[in-house]
Parts: C-alpha cells; sequence; structure tokens
C-alpha cells in the first residue's frame, strides 16, 4: 500500500517547498524507500508550457512529454525518482476532465460542483500515483496557505487524510520564522498565523518544517509546538544552507526529519546511506582543480529559474571534473548593442541555451561567432543549436540573410524551418514536439566519445528544426551533422570538427542531469573549458 505525504507552504512563497520535498523524497529513497512525487499546482493553465518564462521560469519536460513546473526538475535530480504526466496536475487540468466528462454525461442529471466533483477528481489525480512500485507518494501543493485559489487542493488532502486511515497520510507545513533585525529576534506569529489558517479548513499538520536564517532556540520550538498545536519533536528547523541547495537533505537528516517522518508513517526506519551525497557535496564546496567561468547567453538571464535545469547541469559537471563552475549569466540584447565581446571574452566556455521568438538573437549569433572565430568551447541547446546553424550559413557559407522562419518568415535561406509535422498545428498548448526521441549518433564524434554509446534519448521541447534540404550545402562547408533521429530526417546533433569542443544538440540534455551523474555533454563541455 502506498503512504502519502503532503506538503503545504505558508507565510511567502518561494521558500523552497520544492527542493524540500525532493530533500525528504531523496532520504528516504536513501533508507531503501520507493517514492514518487508530484506537484498539484492551484493555477488556470493546463500546464506550464503556455506561460512566459518570466512569469514562471523554466519549464521543465519529462521523458513522457509533460511540459511541467520546474520543480519536478529538483525532484528528479534529488531523489532521481522519474517524473511522467502524472506528476503535475493544476486546477486547468482537474477542471478540464471535469469539464470534459460532464459534456460526456458522466454526471447527468447532477450539478456539478467544486465539491465533490473538482475536488474527486483531485484526489484521482493524487492516488494516480499509488502503484505496487511505490511505498511513499510526495505531493506538494503549490501556492501559499491562505490563497483562495488552492482551497480546493487543501480540500482534496484534507479529505484524502480523513479517508486513508491512521498512519497513511501525513502532512508537513513548511513556513517561515522570519529574523527581525531592528528586534534582534526570530518571531513566530506568522507561522502560528499560517497553521491557524489551515486548521480553519480542517487541516492540522504532523509536522512543522520552518525555514529560518538564524538559529532556533528552545523558546520558538516550545512556542510553535504549543500555538501550531504540533509535537514539539515535529517542529523541524531548516535553516538557510550556505553554499549548495545539495546540503539541504544532509541539515535535514541531521534534524531526523527522515526518522521522524516515517513513525509518523508506521515505517520501519532503515539505513540511511548519504555517503555519495556528502562526497559531492563536499567536491561542489572544495573542488581540487580551481574554477572555470562559463557564459550562459540567454534572453531570460534577468528570472535567474528560467534556466534553472541550464546552471543545475553545470554545477554537477563541476562536480564531475572536480573544479568549480562560475556561472557568467550574460543578457543577449546586452551583447548585441556592445560594439565588442568584452561580457564574453574572458569566459572559459560560452553556454547558449533555448528559447522562443525573435528578441535576442542578434547577441546569441555574436556570442556563437565570438566561440567559433576563438575557439572557445561551446554549446548550444535548442535555440542554441538552431543559432549556431544560423551562424554557420551566414558567416561560413556566406548565406547572407539566412535566418529561421521562426524569425523571418522570408528569410532566402530557411536554413531552420517548422517541422513537417507541425505545419498543420493551431493550438498552442502541448502541441510541440515533446519529450524523449531516440537520436543516433555517428562515430569520431565528440558526442560519441562523451556518451560512450551511439544510442541516445534525450528529451524536447521544440517545433522548428534543421532544414534538410540545406544539410549537403552545410556538410560540404564542413558542418558535421553527429546526431539524428533514427530514420536520418531530423538533425540532433552538430558539431565543428575543426575546433576544441563545439557542440549543439536540438534536444535538451540538462534535464537528465544529476548531481551525482552529469550529463556527458555537460561534463566534457566542462573538461574543454578547463583546458582554456
Ligand atoms: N523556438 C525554437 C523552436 O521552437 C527553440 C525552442 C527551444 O529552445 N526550446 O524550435
Amino acid at each position: 500500500m502506498t503512504k502519502h505525504i503532503f506538503i503545504t507552504g505558508g507565510v511567502v512563497s518561494s521558500l523552497g517547498k520544492g527542493i524540500t520535498a525532493a530533500s525528504l523524497a531523496m532520504l528516504l529513497n536513501h533508507r531503501g524507500y520507493r517514492v514518487a512525487m508530484q506537484k498539484l499546482d492551484p493555477y488556470i493553465n493546463v500546464d506550464p508550457g503556455t506561460m512566459s518564462p518570466y512569469q514562471h521560469g523554466e519549464v521543465y519536460v519529462t521523458d513522457d512529454g509533460a511540459e511541467t513546473d520546474l520543480d519536478l526538475g529538483h525532484y528528479e535530480r534529488f531523489a532521481e525518482i522519474k517524473c511522467s504526466k502524472a506528476s503535475n496536475f493544476t486546477t486547468g487540468r482537474i477542471y478540464s476532465t471535469v469539464i470534459a466528462k460532464e459534456r460526456r454525461g458522466e454526471f447527468l442529471g447532477g450539478t456539478v460542483q467544486v465539491i465533490p466533483h473538482i475536488t474527486d477528481e483531485i484526489k484521482r489525480a493524487i492516488l494516480s500515483l499509488d502503484s505496487p512500485d511505490v511505498d511513499i507518494a510526495i505531493t506538494e501543493i503549490g501556492g501559499t496557505a491562505g490563497d483562495i485559489e488552492s482551497l480546493p487542493f487543501l480540500e482534496a488532502i484534507r479529505q484524502f487524510k480523513h479517508e486513508s486511515g491512521l498512519g497513511n497520510s501525513i502532512f508537513i507545513h513548511l513556513t517561515l520564522v522570519p529574523y527581525i533585525k531592528a528586534a534582534g529576534e526570530i518571531k513566530t506569529k506568522p507561522s502560528q498565523q499560517s497553521v491557524g489558517i489551515l486548521r480553519e479548513i480542517g487541516i492540522i499538520p504532523d509536522v512543522l518544517v520552518c525555514r529560518t536564517e538564524k538559529p532556533m532556540e528552545d523558546e520558538h520550538f516550545c512556542k510553535l509546538a504549543l500555538f501550531c498545536n504540533i509535537l514539539k519533536e515535529l517542529v523541524i528547523e531548516e535553516r538557510d544552507v550556505q553554499n549548495s541547495i545539495y546540503e539541504v537533505p544532509i541539515e535535514l537528516a541531521a534534524q531526523k526529519l527522515d526518522i521522524k517522518v516515517l513513525d509518523l508513517l508506521r515505517l520501519e526506519h532503515k539505513e540511511l546511506d548519504i555517503e555519495n551525497w556528502k562526497q559531492m557535496v563536499d567536491t561542489v564546496i572544495n573542488p581540487a582543480n580551481g574554477d572555470v567561468t562559463v557564459a550562459v547567453v540567454g534572453k531570460y538571464i534577468s528570472l535567474k529559474d528560467a534556466y534553472k535545469s541550464i546552471y543545475e547541469a553545470l554545477s554537477h559537471a563541476g562536480v564531475a571534473n572536480d573544479v568549480r563552475v562560475n556561472i557568467r549569466m550574460v543578457e543577449s540584447e546586452e551583447l548585441e548593442k556592445m560594439t565588442d565581446c568584452s561580457l564574453i571574452a574572458d569566459a572559459d566556455a560560452i553556454l547558449v541555451p533555448g528559447g522562443f521568438g525573435d528578441r535576442g538573437i542578434p547577441g546569441k549569433i555574436k556570442a556563437i561567432k565570438y566561440a567559433r572565430e576563438n575557439n572557445i568551447p561551446f554549446l548550444g541547446i535548442c535555440l542554441g543549436m538552431q543559432c549556431a546553424v544560423i551562424e554557420y550559413a551566414r558567416n561560413v557559407l556566406g548565406l547572407t540573410g539566412a535566418d529561421s522562419t521562426e524569425f523571418d518568415a522570408n528569410t532566402p535561406y530557411p536554413v531552420i524551418d517548422l517541422m513537417l509535422a507541425q505545419k498543420k498545428v493551431c493550438e498552442k498548448g502541448g502541441t510541440m514536439r515533446l519529450g524523449a526521441y531516440p537520436c543516433i549518433i555517428k562515430t569520431d564524434s565528440k558526442s560519441a566519445r562523451a556518451y560512450g554509446t551511439l544510442n541516445i534519448s534525450e528529451r524536447h521541447r521544440h517545433r522548428y528544426e534543421f532544414n534538410s534540404v540545406c544539410r549537403q550545402q552545410f556538410e560540404e562547408g564542413g558542418l558535421f551533422i553527429a546526431g539524428t533521429s533514427p530514420d536520418e530526417s531530423l538533425v540532433e546533433i552538430i558539431e565543428n570538427p575543426g575546433l576544441k569542443w563545439f557542440v549543439a544538440c536540438q534536444f535538451h540534455p540538462e534535464f537528465k542531469s544529476r548531481p551525482l551523474q552529469a550529463h556527458p555533454l555537460f561534463r566534457d563541455f566542462i573538461k574543454a573549458a578547463m583546458t582554456k
């Protein structure tokens, strides 16, 4: 039988609920439990795929092609959990399902209501994680206690716990215990009030996890326990970590969160083995080989979360090479405006990530030209690969005006064009080429050396592709098509064989990188950066 943990958040957003949930999953995992995870998001978009990266941050893509919340990236990275379409439900998705059922006549004769129809659908979404292969399912509820829009989700988990019986479901509430500088004190009142809001709707947290900047004293634990109606030993401190988010599970293990949760769920403790993880964190903090600087030339740079998995994958690659990776975030429009390339000139490597639309493209192309002409290790991802193709067409093959039809519908040389399968697509939501597809790599490529195999599977999220009509011209002009779809119709990887390390891919390798297992392309990219 699958046991359930529900994680809610209080006081403010951005408390790191996803990282806390993922850290707990990691600890339970390393105690030998099989864990599944899920996020329930209260917004009305059916998925985050239609939101701007500035609104929502990165859209994380699963193997089965779901466009999801970036917290799922934490789940997969911390706990080595495989997320799927069952791992992220939004209000929009729940309502769409219920409304479709209503149209089919499944509730014929009845009035369709938030309770029970919406809440039942939410409970079905939660139960979709249950399987004989899952011991513990962790469900994170997006938003903050007190938000109007999260009420149906909270009501659903209240019912769920009530129906599941003693010891089978628990509530963890993550809250903020702020330090008030002027008073020189940390304050418990906001947490008391947040738990009060939950109590009004029938939820009494079993565990209170307190995010705090300063260490909490005994009096704070006592106060929180008494006024929040929670056992003192189940008030857990989660202090800010100094160096890396990967320290969080180690800190939570020191507070015995995992053991206390297992007790509440009436599960045996089993042994915890996180030695590899601790070593990885030591390497992040104190690498043996100094540091390298990677310029990430993006178009959503001002929002750190927009490239979350890229930054994490770079840090994993640092661990694999025992080096610190400093990330210089370069806004491509800034680079575009400059007369020179001084923003990226001293970087050890250049990475151009994915994106949509024509804003900032000249700056990306300028960065790629600089990398190519100065033999600086380069990794292009999705839009980054498409820009590398455009740059090569214009500046090496002499195809003036070459472009992607995404940016210039009338370009004389459409070297990047809409995929055939996309030409008849009208709706925007969930209609890109999404999820894992196989790719065959050519021997003698940098990619083959990195992966150590010629058959790979990587995740995608795009509508445009390398225009195969131009393929011969590029190959004759020295560009190496290093990877394609098995039927060779889609170009998946390009390389510039004359350069030290110049690789660009249509897929998103960053989604599959893990702290203990850096992605091969990121690993070798950083290795090349170390030779500058
Ligand atoms: N805009 C490009 C496309 O749709 C690239 C997408 C991306 O970088 N994820 O093909």
